[in-house]
């Protein structure tokens, strides 16, 4: 099991008292399998996304990465995880500006030691960047720039791709190309995906689906 959710609740203090996001959530999601998570705005997708990065704490409940319980991981072995399973794609594309095409590209895979010379070169033929390592991300269109955050991340061959409506910013064309490119590639690293999207026709192409209604799967 790549990712598994066990009771998991997320409350966020607010000026007006706490705000109940996420309650009792349970999810499993093995190597190689795609689930989506669909929801209205606010549901609590995004903050369902970021426990299971590891990038913030449970009050209640489990989530195991790669096997490894990470509610009883340090601030510390919980980046060191991440960094080595996890890979992310947001809806905002979060290139470097100051690097070019190729060096955002390789620039993940070489945090996480794993930076592969062939692979990198692969995806950027396969994702259509040939022509564009020597850019800047604000010389590029808004799927070319997601093309490459695409590509940033798979570089490292993450185990568990999670991905915040990752075609949100592109228009129905694009995405779905973009899409189609992201799916194939996470399929053949054998790695497993976790993806919001607000769009039915695409949860529709993944293997499964959670929707959350006020914070619950419903
Ligand atoms: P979604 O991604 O489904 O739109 P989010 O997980 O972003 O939902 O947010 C769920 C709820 O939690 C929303 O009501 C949002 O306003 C609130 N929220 C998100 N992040 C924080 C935060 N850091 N502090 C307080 N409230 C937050
Ligand atoms: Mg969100």
């Amino acid at each position: 099991m790549v990712l598994a959710m066990q009771g998991v609740s997320k409350a966020y203090q607010t000026a007006e008292g706490p705000l109940q996001v996420l309650q009792d959530i349970d999810l499993t999601l093995e190597a190689g399998r795609s689930l989506a998570l669909t929801g209205e705005s606010g549901s609590g997708k995004s903050t369902l996304l970021h426990l299971a990065a590891g990038l913030d704490g449970v009050d209640a409940g489990r989530i195991e990465i790669d096997g490894q319980d990470v509610t009883q991981l340090h601030d510390a072995e919980r980046a060191a995880l991440r960094r080595s399973v996890v890979g992310l794609v947001f809806q905002q594309f979060n290139l470097i500006p100051s690097l070019d095409v190729a060096a955002n590209l390789a620039f993940h895979a070489r945090l996480a030691g794993r930076h592969d010379p062939a692979w990198q070169t692969e995806l950027t033929q396969r994702l259509g960047l040939v022509d564009l390592g020597k850019r800047y991300p604000e010389q590029l269109s808004g799927g070319q720039q997601q093309r490459v955050a695409i590509g940033r991340t798979l570089a490292a061959r993450p185990k568990l791709v999670l991905a915040d409506e990752p075609t949100g910013n592109l228009d129905e064309a694009t995405g779905d190309a973009v899409l189609d490119l992201m799916l194939s590639l996470v399929v053949e690293t054998g790695a497993a995906l976790l993806m919001v999207t607000h769009s039915q026709r695409l949860a529709e192409r993944l293997d499964g689906r959670i929707h959350l209604r006020s914070g619950r799967i419903a």
